[in-house]
């Protein structure tokens, strides 16, 4: 029935059984990384459970995954404390309610502003350290405050600078991907192997990326792309687009498609571009990243405990075609 003629009881009982569901997918998509559904599905189910405890604040809960960023640590490796929380995003499902999210921001906002409009990359979210240059510490996001030590196994990632063209410490942030190329690969070797596939890219990477063995990560071929920074003012920035702009100076990969835009018909034309050219790309995307560009104003809007108020992910619809293409395959 609909959620309005929910009684309180009711709503506390369809929550906890979400959550029981939900839980048990993250547990298969971050530490097995074998996912036991699609990402939209587990996305209608998060929603379902915003929407419920939107409905009836009283029933939140501090464990719920709408309050924390998803993601266990695996025993085996070190742990560490992010200095700033990794965070997770916000999402949206529309054109319309990518709107909505615009027209919010523009009523606590009085002054004007644009965005930088990135892809969303489909990996996992990595933190590296530079100290006078050097790469000395690298991690993953873990439950967004502590995360795994993988430095050995970042230090095989061709992508990832050694040494910076600056002697500058600094953290900074990007994604981890399989590069769609190597993901065939590796999936065609492991069933030549009789081993188990990887669902996709994303699984794949973060699996290559959790490895105790550094040399298994070497021959996993992965590749990143930076996008962000902890310190702003350590690299003389004042907007996002600036800092990407500093990131590939210092040596970073990032990547080239980012566009700062100022209206949302800019923004829809960018996000039909990347939606049509999608399956092109040599790695997965799964929607498109709207990031307010003035840093200063990043800063004053301030995050949620579980995502950054200044930005939001549009994501794109499930892929109808992949679905039929992979029928067929098993019909053969
Ligand atoms: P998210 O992956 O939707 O978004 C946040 C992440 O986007 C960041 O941590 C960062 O790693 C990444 N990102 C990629 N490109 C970026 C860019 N240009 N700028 C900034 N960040 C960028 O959110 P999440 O909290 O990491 O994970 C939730 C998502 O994971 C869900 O939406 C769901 O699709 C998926 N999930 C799936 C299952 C499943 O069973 N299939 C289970 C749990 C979670």
């Amino acid at each position: 029935k609909p959620i309005e003629q929910y009684s309180e009881q009711e709503a506390s009982a369809a929550a906890l059984a979400l959550r029981n569901v939900l839980e048990q997918w993250s547990q298969a998509y971050y530490t097995a990384d074998q996912p036991l559904v699609e990402d939209n599905i587990y996305d209608e189910n998060y929603r379902d459970l915003e929407t419920l405890e939107h409905a009836f604040p009283a029933i939140v809960t501090s464990d719920s995954p709408t309050q924390q960023v998803g993601g266990q640590v695996l025993p085996g490796f070190t742990k560490v404390t992010h200095e700033q929380p990794m965070l997770s995003m916000g999402d949206v499902f529309s054109l319309d309610e990518l709107a909505s999210f615009d027209s919010r921001l523009r009523k606590n906002v009085t002054t004007d502003f644009e965005y930088s409009v990135e892809l969303k990359i489909d990996g996992l979210a990595i933190s590296l350290i530079y100290e006078d240059g050097i790469f000395v510490r690298g991690a993953t996001r873990g439950n967004g405050t502590i995360g795994e030590d993988i430095t050995q196994n970042l230090k095989t990632i061709k992508s990832i600078p050694q040494k910076l063209t600056e002697p500058l410490s600094i953290e900074v942030r990007g994604e981890c991907y399989m590069p769609r190329v190597s993901f065939a690969k590796l999936n065609q070797r492991r069933e030549a192997d009789g081993l188990a596939t990887f669902a996709n890219p994303r699984n794949a990477a973060a699996g290559s990326l959790r490895q105790l063995d550094s040399r298994v990560t070497a021959a996993r071929n992965l590749s990143t792309w930076i996008y962000t920074l902890t310190d702003y003012a350590a690299l003389n920035v004042t907007t996002q687009a600036q800092a990407l702009t500093r990131l590939r100076e210092l040596g970073f990969a990032v990547n080239p498609t980012t566009k700062v835009c100022k209206t949302l018909d800019e923004i829809d034309a960018f996000i039909a571009e990347y939606q049509a050219q999608r399956n092109t790309l040599d790695y997965d995307i799964d929607g498109i990243v709207l990031k307010v560009n003035s840093l200063a104003l990043q800063a004053a809007l301030g995050n949620t405990v579980k995502v950054p108020r200044w930005e939001i992910a549009y994501k794109f619809p499930p892929e109808e075609a992949q679905t039929v293409i992979n029928e067929i395959e098993w019909t053969v």
